[in-house]
């Protein structure tokens, strides 16, 4: 079966899919993305994505390439088009097409592609997957990273880093020494009290949409979050840690720089967290 994109207007296949050479998402990143969940068919936290996209698309004074309603209703023909029940759907929107030149017109007309990807159906989806290591590398990105744009090249190379040292994710330290977030994910680890930290919201990390809901979910179960940045020591030494992402949605993490995390298999409150969002999302296995 052929993989189906879609791209400024049209529906065409995944091979031939083209944007054209001085779209100045090629040429000065100058681009915002989303990258959403898809579990038994439905988009997980599609408003929280889509009020991401608008807030990133305001910060950089690209207009929405369309309505919102008319966005939802193309993003769910490509998962329609592509048989896609377990997944990730793409969509990135760039301010467009124009001879490059640093500055922009006001009036350009911004590009849109979707596209859509099948992931194999998640194992035993009620408890958490099995846990996996993270380095750290230092934060080299820019200061506004809460805009999601396609300027990854600091991710990608610490990613590299990370699967060159075995690893699955670099956890980033910025220059106060405090860990922001990993390089597509968020960081969280829980404390001796089972408090649970992650950096707060500001320019230095992506207010991601599993984080979001995790925060409002803790407040159900009675879990204590706090907002506050933590240094890789005290990450060392926690109970529990683990990342957040529309890809990985919870995973624990035991290793960090080499030092293992907690007793070992035990994710208590990561597990809870997992479950509430499993249930609220109903997420069919
Ligand atoms: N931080 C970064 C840098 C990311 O790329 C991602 C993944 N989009 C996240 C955090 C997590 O965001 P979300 O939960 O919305 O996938």
């Amino acid at each position: 079966m052929s993989r189906i994109a879609y791209v400024n207007g049209h529906y065409c296949p995944h091979n031939r899919a083209a944007i054209h050479i001085e779209d100045r998402g090629y040429q000065f990143a100058d681009a915002v993305y989303e990258v959403c969940g898809i579990r038994g068919g439905k988009m997980l936290d599609e408003e929280a994505h889509l009020n991401r996209l608008d807030w990133s698309l305001g910060e950089l004074q690209i207009p929405w390439p369309m309505a919102r309603r008319a966005l939802q209703v193309i993003m769910r023909e490509v998962i329609r088009r592509n048989h896609i029940r377990h997944g990730m759907i793409y969509l990135q929107v760039s301010r467009g097409q124009a001879r490059r030149t640093h500055a922009f017109s006001k009036h350009m007309t911004p590009s849109l592609v979707i596209t859509a990807t099948s992931t194999s159906r998640p194992q035993n989806a009620q408890t958490l997957p099995q846990a996996v290591s993270v380095i750290t590398r230092p934060d080299i990105r820019w200061q506004r990273v809460d805009i999601k744009t396609v300027a990854l090249l600091p991710n990608s190379l610490a990613r590299h880093a990370a699967q060159e040292a075995g690893a699955r994710e670099a956890w980033l330290i910025d220059g106060e020494g405090k860990v922001t977030e990993g390089s597509s994910s968020n960081a969280w680890i829980v404390d001796q009290q089972n408090r649970v930290h992650t950096h707060p919201i500001n320019g230095r990390i992506l207010n991601g949409t599993v984080r979001q809901a995790l925060i409002r979910l803790a407040q159900k179960e009675g879990i204590e979050i706090i907002e506050s940045p933590f240094t890789p020591e005290e990450a060392y030494n926690a109970k529990e840690a683990f990342l957040t992402s529309s890809n990985a949605l919870v995973q624990p993490i035991d290793q960090i720089d080499g030092h293992k995390i907690g007793n070992g298999s035990q994710s208590e409150v990561s597990q809870q967290l997992w479950r509430a969002y499993y249930i609220e999302n109903q997420i069919a296995p």
